[in-house]
């Protein structure tokens, strides 16, 4: 038996299916309208014990990160979407700096509450000037007395419009990647704006923001770990974020597939089903054949991770073999759906447009490439 299949597993993933299909996928084209997934979602999925998955007991959490995937995938394949998950799950990479470097008061005034689904983090480290080049943001967080001054600017932050506080990357030394740390700024501190709520061709019910910060002062003890440590806890958590999006990309893939297969066998065309034209069905095979192998090797490279072999290369191979996959799947399911594939409210349609920010978020396709390369030596 697969450890994605233990009988709790199994009944996790039961769980957050029902949970889905009567709760989260009844209202996401709502959501999707207005661009935005309610507070009470966070609450709930809290009192079901979803928001603590895959983090420390020390802060109350439970499982590990095959748990956490498992409840992605179980939203995701019963209609749920990435975009869905993205902004439940933001804390997924707000967080574990916080807990990491272990500050109590950081802890209990940030983590506690999100877990409870009463506070939203953001992570904020792009910036309209640096995205896949971290070590240059440009942010400055100037240190006087027991605070920082904060100037600047990040942009694309999902739940950045409805976050209570984000964990900004700022520079605090010089330059490259030695001068940045992280920062945890309140939203409500003064001369921190949310500039504008940006408008998306997918993710919709994600909200994303361009925030800005004018001489905001922020305490000296909301500084994440030691000065000039953000660069590197910053890559030490892209593995899990890129892990989760892999795993998100393959289960994406692996719901275009059946609710294809569900169209194909019964949609009828020139007197027979779809299914009965020898295209559609090879079309059909070499979309579970790319399904089949994106899930096997993701969840393989996941499980050597959860084992403490972590393999950055390995990772970024996953990412890259699942997106592509969806990227192939996703335009065959609303090609194989013809025109109800091109209409808003179907789901295959979703997936499609979603399926562009997986290959840009958390590192994109040619960050990934660029890392397998250098370890090919070229
Ligand atoms: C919906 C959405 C949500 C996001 N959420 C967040 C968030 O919560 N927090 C956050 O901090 N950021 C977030 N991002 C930002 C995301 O991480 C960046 O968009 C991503 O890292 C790419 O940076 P960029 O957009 O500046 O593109 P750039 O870095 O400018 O890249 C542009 C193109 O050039 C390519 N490129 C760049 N450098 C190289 C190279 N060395 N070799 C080859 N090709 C290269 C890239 O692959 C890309 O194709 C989000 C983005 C989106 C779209």
């Amino acid at each position: 038996m697969s450890v994605w299949d233990t009988s709790e597993r199994k009944l996790l993933a039961r769980t957050v299916a029902d949970f889905t299909e009567r709760e989260l996928a009844p209202n996401l084209g709502s959501w999707e309208d207005t661009g935005l997934v309610p507070r009470e979602v966070h609450r709930r999925a809290a009192e079901l014990g979803l928001l603590e998955i895959g983090f420390p007991a020390t802060v109350g959490g439970s499982g590990d990160i095959i748990d956490t995937l498992t409840v992605a995938e179980a939203i995701i394949t019963s209609g749920g979407s990435t975009g869905l998950c993205a902004a439940l799950f933001t804390h997924g990479i707000a967080l574990p700096h916080i807990i990491r470097a272990g500050d109590r008061r950081q802890i209990e005034r940030y983590v506690l509450p999100t877990l409870a689904g009463e506070k939203i983090g953001s992570l904020a480290i792009t910036e309209p000037d640096a995205g896949s080049d971290v070590a240059s943001i440009a942010t400055i967080a100037r240190r006087e007395g027991d605070h920082y001054v904060v100037n600047g600017a990040k942009t694309y932050i999902t739940s950045g419009y409805r976050a209570d506080f984000v964990v900004a990357a700022v520079r605090t030394g010089g330059a490259g990647h030695g001068g940045v740390s992280l920062l945890i700024i309140d939203k409500d501190t003064p001369g921190f704006t949310v500039t504008r709520r940006l408008d998306k061709m997918g993710w919709l019910c994600s909200d994303t923001a361009e925030l800005s910060f004018a001489d905001v002062v922020v305490p000296a003890e909301n500084l994440v770990g030691a000065e000039g440590t953000g660069f590197r806890q910053i890559m030490e958590n892209f593995e899990t974020e890129r892990l989760t999006m892999a795993a998100q990309a393959a289960a994406s893939a692996r719901r275009c597939l059946a609710l294809t297969i569900e169209w194909v066998s019964t949609r009828r065309s020139f007197g027979a089903k779809l299914s009965g034209h020898q295209v559609v069905r090879h079309k059909v095979a070499e979309m579970a054949r790319q399904a089949e192998v994106a899930t096997t090797f993701v969840h393989r490279v996941v499980e050597d991770y959860a084992d403490g072999a972590p393999d950055r290369t390995r990772i970024a191979m996953a990412k890259n073999t699942a997106v592509f996959a969806l990227d192939h799947i996703s335009k065959e399911a609303v090609q194989l759906h013809g025109g109800a594939g091109f209409m808003r409210g179907t789901e295959v349609e979703r997936h499609y447009r979603d399926a562009r920010v997986m290959g840009i978020g958390g590192g994109t396709n040619e960050i990934m490439n660029e890392i397998i390369a250098k370890t090919m030596g070229i």
